[in-house]
């Protein structure tokens, strides 16, 4: 006799286990299923690891300027790899552990085991199969090494094990310029590792806008070794690995694989569902109650190739559990898109991107903004670079998006979404204090920009009169 469950979550990483926080609030009667390493992709080797490599490579950045500041002697200083990745790994250990103290509270329903489909209400476990009236399936993504460079495996290094590696090779190729390859490629360039990036395309960390692809393209070439081309790997060679990218070859210790993750869907026999499949081969699901088709299935996190990011993540485990646990299934607004890279300067893109604007043939006013010359962006030694377009409705400009690689971008990626969350005109937001000297003041520049080119003009001044107290002079 199988198990008989309310619900029945496969995967134990940020949506699965936000999807347990809101299952338990309808039902006691759940199993959380994962066969993998506990503590979440985030905690072990995503967010939060390569964050924490980023923290020592920009403080140590920083000894280049210092001569600049009237400080001398940094240049002895040297970065111990060894040490620098066995702090990363402690903090690792901090971060995953947490998590998994957090699971002690519910660990008898944990079932460590791998889950594949019978049906729509049944899985198998391997020596078990369990029924439940909701499945959802919360199984992440993973790093994708393309099967022509299966050969040289032994040079390639996915993040699931770039945190493991005791010191850090020589020198290094990073394929991909997106999120993960600039984060990473140019924490190790500044570290010391002799780095060079490949992208396909001028284009870094996800900005779609061509100007700023541009811009952040050649700005990070300045800093750092970056090819032009499809990568390729031309094979061993008596000193390492040849890649090349264009017309450039080069021998590298390794590779950092960086260009792009898979969702964990493959295992799990979606086949007898007969699901619907789009042509990327993934499954056809609705995406405000994340349900796929009809069935009493939800797919939630990274597996649905949305937004493979951990906030997102996080709402999609409350969403699918929610509409898992009720007893009709209900649509939930998705929140202002937010992404961040943790480059420096830090690139955001908030609400609509450029791209989604123009696909979605969506009429807007373009304001610029720019840190290269601002006094406080200035002052702060190798942080005057910069830019910003914000994308406003005509009428009133209320913003649609941003994109913008910026120093302290990921705060004022932070406010711009929030301004568009909570719908303000430009009126508004020009009505907000804004402190000075601050990195935020560049975005003036882009705000009077679209002022200008709105059909509502402002009021000047733009200050809020007092009500009833006007009086003759
Ligand atoms: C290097 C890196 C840096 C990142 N940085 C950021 C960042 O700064 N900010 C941000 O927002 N996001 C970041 N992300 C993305 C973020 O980590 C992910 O969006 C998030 O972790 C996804 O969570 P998830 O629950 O979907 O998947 P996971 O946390 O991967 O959980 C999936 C779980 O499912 C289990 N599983 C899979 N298949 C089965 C099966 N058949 N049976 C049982 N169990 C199964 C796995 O063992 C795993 O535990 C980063 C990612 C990486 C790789």
């Amino acid at each position: 006799m199988s198990k008989e469950y309310d619900v029945a979550i496969i995967g134990a990483g940020s949506a699965g286990l936000t999807a347990q926080e809101e299952v338990i609030k309808h039902t006691d009667n759940y199993v959380l299923i994962d066969d993998g390493p506990l503590g979440t992709t985030c905690a072990r080797v995503g967010c939060m690891p390569s964050k924490a490599l980023i923290a020592v490579a920009d403080d140590f950045h920083k000894c280049g300027f210092f001569d600049e500041y009237g400080i001398s002697g940094t240049q002895g200083l040297v970065p111990d790899h060894k040490k620098i990745m066995a702090r990363v790994r402690a903090m690792r250990d901090e971060f995953a552990g947490g998590v998994i103290q957090e699971m002690s509270g519910f660990m008898d329903k944990v079932i460590r085991k791998r889950a594949r489909f019978i049906d729509a209400n049944t899985l198998d476990l391997g020596d078990e199969t369990i029924r439940a009236k909701s499945i959802i399936i919360a199984t992440g993504s993973k790093p994708f090494i393309p099967e022509p460079w299966l050969p040289f495996k032994e040079f390639i290094i996915d993040t699931d094990q770039f945190f493991e590696l005791e010191t850090l090779p020589r020198t290094m190729a990073v394929f991909g310029l997106g999120v993960i390859g600039i984060e990473l490629g140019q924490a190790l360039h500044r570290i010391g590792v002799d780095v060079t990036a490949v992208t396909r395309r001028k284009t870094a960390g996800g900005l779609t806008d061509p100007k700023l692809e541009e811009y952040a393209f050649e700005h990070f070439s300045k800093e750092m070794k970056i090819a032009l081309g499809p990568a390729e790997i031309l094979g061993k060679t008596e000193t390492g690995l040849e890649v090349g990218a264009g017309s450039k070859r080069w021998t590298v210790d390794r590779v950092l694989i960086a260009t792009g993750r898979r969702p964990v869907l493959k295992d799990l026999n979606l086949e007898c569902l007969n699901i619907d499949l789009d042509d990327k081969g993934m499954p056809v699901f609705d995406r405000q109650t994340l349900q796929i088709g009809n069935l009493p299935v939800f797919i939630a996190g990274d597996v649905n190739g949305l937004k493979p990011i951990l906030h997102e993540a996080a709402d999609d485990g409350t969403i699918a559990a929610y509409n898992a646990c009720a007893g009709s299934v209900t649509p939930f607004k998705k929140r202002v898109p937010l992404q961040i890279t943790f480059s420096s300067p830090d690139i955001a893109i908030a609400g609509l991107s450029h791209k989604a604007l123009i696909q979605q043939g969506i009429d807007h006013v373009v304001g610029e903004a720019s840190w290269e010359e601002l006094g406080r962006a200035r002052m702060m030694l190798g942080k005057a670079a910069g830019r910003a377009r914000i994308y406003a409705e005509p009428q009133k400009g209320r913003l649609l998006g941003a994109e913008l690689m910026a120093p302290a971008g990921e705060h004022m990626a932070h406010l711009l979404a929030w301004a568009m969350g909570a719908n303000l005109t430009l009126k508004e937001i020009l009505g907000m204090p804004f402190y000075h000297p601050v990195p935020e003041e560049a975005l003036l520049d882009a705000f009077f920009q679209i002022a200008e080119q709105i059909q509502e003009p402002l009021p000047s001044p733009i200050l809020e009169k007092a009500e009833g107290r006007s009086h003759g002079k």
